[in-house]
């Protein structure tokens, strides 16, 4: 009894603190101000993770997409604590290097399609996509095309909040946050293979990259982004050759492509990146989030030969980088994270997953008419709930459909997250750690299942 109350203290004191120093990212600030955080997380196992209290939650988006192997994993531990013990940090600037780097570049170099050979390191996402642009840009100056230096992206993606990263992104809320956003960026429909391939008999044709390339001029595009299946913007998969023509339309007018992996990369979608699932080949690759599986932080964005013969010409200092760019310790937890995922050939239990994730969420779709346009590729997925599908009709909004799902899931632990709610959408997206095995998958279904159940049963359904 005794403990109990002194535990509840702490949680308590801990809440208070919290409220009072710790502003959040992609939180209410008043809400928080007034109610303090949902959850402290103390400890995590698998695919599990809990509170102070030992109360566990199946952590069913694998926190933000990038606990890839599950938490509380000794290995990955170990090696950041064996280089930490050799030299934790070191820097790269001015020619500085460490071995964990150059092993995980060369293994990088390996994994990636096509001659994706070199890499510049970063601490995550958002700084992988502004390197990449910036490393576009230069890339053409250095072509002699200074003019080449307009960016598209597509409508739905998301790529990040830094200020170019945050410009590219296109989600209501993240896109003009405080007015925090560049020029030349550009945003396209996404998804129109037809459009892209240039038929301009296609209603959907204006807004298409073809057609704002053509209508600002080729020799004005530096590079196109897009995430190979887009994630926070509601789990979107191309159609079956889009990302093909992309690659055409690129080719045709000397622009770069810019494939942002940052959720796709190392095995999430059932190969080793979201590309391979299409036989296509960008220039420029950014990586982050599974490449250490969350466990520190490290992005990097991988550039094909081309590209890297045209850098090596420049014979000033690269005026780019960051401190962490090289970070010995996260790039040997990257090397262990790598090295398991080849070991216990996770990308092949994916693909084995990939079934029973459909499996389960068809069962879903099948047991509540609310629940439609049910998707996943790999352990990516996603749920859609309307009040009626038939005819598309969207929620109430002030039901907020998606939001009230994924806390009942909360109240009977499972960690979901609903996208696409300032659009209107109750898109409900569902990425498990990479080593959840057939049973876990049906308790996460069931929970939904219930779930689902109740918010039917709140709004008399
Ligand atoms: N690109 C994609 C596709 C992402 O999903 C994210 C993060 N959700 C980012 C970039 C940004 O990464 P970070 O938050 O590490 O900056």
């Amino acid at each position: 009894m005794a403990a109990n109350v002194s535990l509840q203290s702490q949680v308590e004191e801990l809440k208070a603190l919290d409220q009072k120093h710790y502003l959040h990212p992609a939180t209410s600030p008043k809400k928080h101000a007034e109610q303090g955080p949902k959850i402290i997380f103390s400890g995590g196992n698998g695919i599990t993770v809990r509170d102070p209290n030992g109360k566990s939650y199946i952590d069913g988006v694998s926190m933000l997409w990038n606990v890839n192997l599950g938490h509380g994993r000794k290995e990955l531990a170990d090696a950041a604590s064996e280089q930490m013990m050799k030299i934790a940090y070191s820097s790269s600037f001015a020619g500085y290097s460490n071995e964990p780097a150059i092993r995980l570049a060369e293994k990088l170099a390996s994994l990636t399609p096509g001659n994706l050979n070199t890499v510049f390191y970063t601490s995550g996402g958002s700084e992988s996509n502004d390197t990449a642009f910036k490393l576009a840009r230069f890339y053409w100056q250095m072509q002699n095309q200074p003019k080449k230096k307009k960016i598209i992206s597509l409508k739905q993606g998301y790529h990040g909040v830094t200020i170019a990263a945050g410009t590219a992104t296109t989600l209501t809320g993240f896109h003009k946050f405080a007015g925090t956003h560049i020029g030349d960026v550009y945003h396209a429909k996404p998804h129109l293979t037809r459009c892209e391939l240039g038929d301009k008999d296609d209603p959907d044709y204006k807004g298409c990259i073809r057609d704002i390339v053509e209508k600002e001029g080729p020799e004005t595009v530096a590079a196109v982004i897009l995430e190979p299946v887009q994630g926070s913007g509601g789990v979107y998969i191309p159609p079956e050759g889009y990302l093909k023509a992309v690659r055409q339309l690129c080719d045709e007018y000397h622009i770069l492509f810019i494939a942002d992996e940052v959720i796709c990369g190392f095995g999430r979608t059932g190969r080793m990146f979201g590309v391979d699932h299409w036989g296509v080949i960008p220039d420029i690759m950014c990586v982050a989030k599974g490449i250490t599986s969350g466990y520190v932080p490290l992005g990097g964005v991988l550039l094909n030969q081309a590209i890297h013969q045209t850098l090596v010409q420049y014979d000033q200092v690269l005026a780019h980088g960051f401190t962490y760019s090289g970070h010995p310790t996260a790039c040997a937890v990257a090397l262990k994270t790598l090295e398991i995922l080849e070991r216990d050939q996770v990308v092949a239990h994916v693909k084995r997953m990939e079934k029973e994730l459909n499996a389960g969420l068809n069962y879903l779709e099948k047991k509540h008419r609310i629940v439609t346009k049910t998707r996943n590729i790999g352990l990516m997925g996603a749920f859609e709930l309307y009040a009626d599908p038939d005819n598309d009709t969207p929620f109430d909004p002030s039901l907020k459909a998606g939001l009230d799902v994924v806390e009942e899931c909360f109240q009977r632990g499972l960690l979901l997250r609903a996208l696409g709610a300032a659009d209107g959408k109750n898109v409900v997206a569902i990425a498990p750690p990479l080593i959840i095995d057939k049973s876990e998958i049906g308790r996460m279904i069931d929970i939904i299942d219930d779930a689902i159940h109740a918010f039917e049963t709140k709004i008399g359904i």
